[in-house]
């Protein structure tokens, strides 16, 4: 039987634990080369004012385009480039590719969008993590002050001796913070306590629950007044229902992210809806191809 693996599509076939074995070495190998090869992609998905819908800011999200299974999720590939430790220069080309494409946006567009970058636990392990965020800035040219790392809670403080020192150091460098996934780790509340993040993203799971269970709809409540009080911002993700975005707004969620406004884009589509949202294909018509 076919399994997709990821939403944004291909598949791959499901056989006996030993093909699939077999099926993980070839694909990790492929991986390996899948970098200077050029099969890597970002995609962006916006971010979005929840009061104004205006696009506020863009998560970048890798992608694989495998030569022979088509594109490839990161919900799968990232597990196996963390067990190789390829995950280290696979998100280093990520964030040097997504702080150059957010730097031309502005220069060309004048569009000052917040960049959002996931980091995984090893990334944030590594001793020179700082280095190569500032010199992924200073490259590209873009502001500090518009880059957010994303942490995911999954990581555990303890078990990650450099975490806090080098999320304080990124909060130096005037890079934002943002904790990913809240509520689906064992330490939500300690992560807010201890880590130096300015945002909160509120986990998919209980989004998708508005309108569903009273229980999740509580959580969401809780969450974004807590975020508040904390002097946090929240943003909410997979916001896929009028209804969720209904609920978000009047409980004074700050930002949305999910498929009711748009699906993760390729740049040059990202582009173009830039142009077309932002009214400014009049202005820049000329350059939008
Ligand atoms: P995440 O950081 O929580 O990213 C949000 C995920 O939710 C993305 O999946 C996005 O496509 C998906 N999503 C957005 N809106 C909706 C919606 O309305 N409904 C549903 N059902 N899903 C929605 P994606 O792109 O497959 O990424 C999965 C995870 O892979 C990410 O979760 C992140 O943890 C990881 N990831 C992606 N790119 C990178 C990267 O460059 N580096 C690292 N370390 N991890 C990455
Ligand atoms: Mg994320
Ligand atoms: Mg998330
Ligand atoms: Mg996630």
């Amino acid at each position: 039987a076919a399994k997709s693996l990821g939403r944004n599509n291909y598949q791959i076939f499901e056989g006996s634990a030993e093909q699939s074995q077999q099926q993980n070495l070839a694909l990790k190998s492929g991986l390996r080369h899948a970098e200077h090869k050029g099969e890597l992609r970002v995609f962006y998905q916006p971010q979005v004012d929840a009061v104004t819908e205006d696009i506020v800011g863009m998560e970048a999200l890798v992608r694989w385009e495998h030569p022979e299974l088509g594109f490839i999720g990161p919900g799968f590939f990232i597990p196996l480039a963390e067990e190789t430790g390829l995950i280290v220069s696979i998100g280093e080309w990520v964030l040097r590719t997504a702080c150059r494409h957010a730097q031309e946006w502005e220069r060309r567009f004048g569009l000052r969008l917040r960049l959002g970058v996931n980091l995984s636990a090893v990334q944030l392990m590594q001793p020179n993590l700082l280095e190569i965020v500032a010199s992924a800035l200073d490259e590209s040219g873009l502001e500090a002050s518009l880059l957010e790392m994303e942490v995911t809670e999954s990581i555990s403080i303890k078990a990650a001796p450099n975490l806090v020192e080098n999320l304080q150091g990124l909060h130096r460098l005037g890079c934002r913070i943002a904790i990913d996934d809240f509520g689906t780790g064992a330490a939500s509340l300690d992560y807010l306590r201890k880590l130096p993040a300015d945002r909160i993203k509120i986990d998919q799971s209980f989004v998708r629950n508005i309108g569903v269970d009273p229980d999740d709809e509580a959580i969401v409540r809780a969450t974004i007044e807590m975020a508040h009080r904390l002097k946090r911002g929240v943003v909410a993700e997979g916001v896929e229902l009028e209804q969720h975005m209904e609920f978000l707004r009047a409980n004074q969620c700050d930002e949305l992210q999910g498929f009711l406004f748009c699906r993760p884009l390729p740049q040059p589509a990202f582009e173009k809806l830039l142009l077309e949202r932002q009214h400014l294909l009049a202005g820049v018509s000329g350059t939008a191809a």
